[in-house]
């Protein structure tokens, strides 16, 4: 079922493709997180470590707390700058896609990317990549794009190569996409790495702080709102979600990334194992899954919302209402009573 649990990386073709390539492009998805930026600016300064230049694309603005990083004001965010975006898109020969499994997830330049006839290397750790890559490196049981940056890096037989500035970037991808080493980390190979990043020069705990520690007044209200004020707990179905209206968010001052990590502290809640956060947008109502063991979000994003992502952690858009989406989603979990409640006893009561 799972068709991408292989890792395939022939470091030769690989290899020949990246001396070869005069115009090298790196992406990642809309709404880019920590790991995206991460993974692109980690591979980008690779790049440039063996003496290759490229470029870096993303669909759209990404949080203030990863400007931080090593090379982020050179990341060309296309909503921004569409025409010099997109002649960069056509003259790329090699494309590297990081962190998403879809053309799709880089929405404004989906079909850019299926009509490039670049070759197109796929590095990414979400289920069931679709078709349409040359090349992928795709493995679920990883922490993060940046962990499957590092083993393309190494299956190269460039480890050597990897300085300070590519460390600092892949720990942040790592940490960002664990929850500060807090889930889908159970891996040896993640601390292994986070260890020989922090080898490498990497301060742990100062990004850590230039990470989490970033929190505007008006981030950190908007959380106190979202718990005291929004948090809807559903007993009976081991399920919290948070809502946001557009106006909600206007009051604390919106910015990219403020929400993050919202929905984990529903999930924190004792006997939740299904947490969900909806932020009404311009354009829709963006849902945000997580769960806890067996209960698949990325399923149930799939199956109700066309939605997708990792087990644990899946996103969806919803083109109705937010008071339509949630009156949808809560109807759905009536056939989930069962399953979810299985989940809270092998979690275990006092
Ligand atoms: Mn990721």
């Amino acid at each position: 079922m799972i068709r991408n649990q292989v890792i395939n990386i022939k470091s030769g073709l690989l290899a020949d493709k990246i001396a070869s390539a005069q115009n090298i492009l790196i992406t990642s998805h809309h709404n880019p997180d920590g790991d995206a930026i991460g993974s692109c600016l980690g591979l980008y300064h690779y790049l440039a470590a063996i003496g290759k230049k490229s470029k870096i694309i993303v669909p759209n603005a990404f949080p203030g707390f990863l400007a931080w990083m090593k090379g982020a004001e050179r990341i060309i965010i296309f909503d921004a700058h569409p025409n010099k975006a997109s002649k960069i898109i056509e003259a790329a020969d090699l494309v590297f896609c990081l962190d998403y499994n879809s053309f799709s997830r880089t929405k404004f330049f989906e079909k850019l990317l299926i009509d490039s006839e670049a070759y197109k290397v796929l590095i990414d750790h979400h289920l069931q990549p679709d078709e349409g890559f040359d090349y992928i490196i795709s493995r679920i049981n990883v922490s993060s794009t940046a962990e499957l940056v590092y083993e393309t890096i190494t299956s190269l037989g460039h480890e050597k190569f990897i300085n300070k500035d590519i460390a600092e970037c892949l720990f942040a991808g790592i940490m960002t996409d664990t929850g500060s080493f807090s889930f889908s980390c159970n891996y040896p190979s993640t601390f292994q790495l986070a260890a020989f990043l922090i080898q490498k020069g990497v301060n742990a705990e100062h990004v850590h702080q230039l990470v989490y520690d970033t929190y505007s007044v008006d981030r950190m209200r908007l959380l106190g709102f979202c718990l005291s004020e929004k948090l809807v707990v559903l007993k009976d179905y081991a399920t919290a979600y948070i809502s946001l209206t557009r106006h909600e968010l206007e009051i604390f001052r919106f910015q990219p990334g403020d929400t993050e990590g919202v929905v984990n502290y529903a999930l924190s809640v004792k006997n939740i194992v299904f947490a969900v956060l909806f932020t009404e947008k311009d354009d829709g109502v963006r849902i945000s899954f997580r769960s806890k063991g067996d209960f698949s979000v990325n399923e149930f994003a799939r199956n109700h919302f066309k939605g997708g992502g990792h087990k644990n952690a899946a996103g969806a858009d919803s083109d109705v209402s937010l008071d339509e989406t949630i009156t949808t989603f809560v109807g759905l979990l009536h056939d989930y009573r069962e399953r979810l409640q299985t989940l809270i006893s092998l979690e275990g009561t006092d």
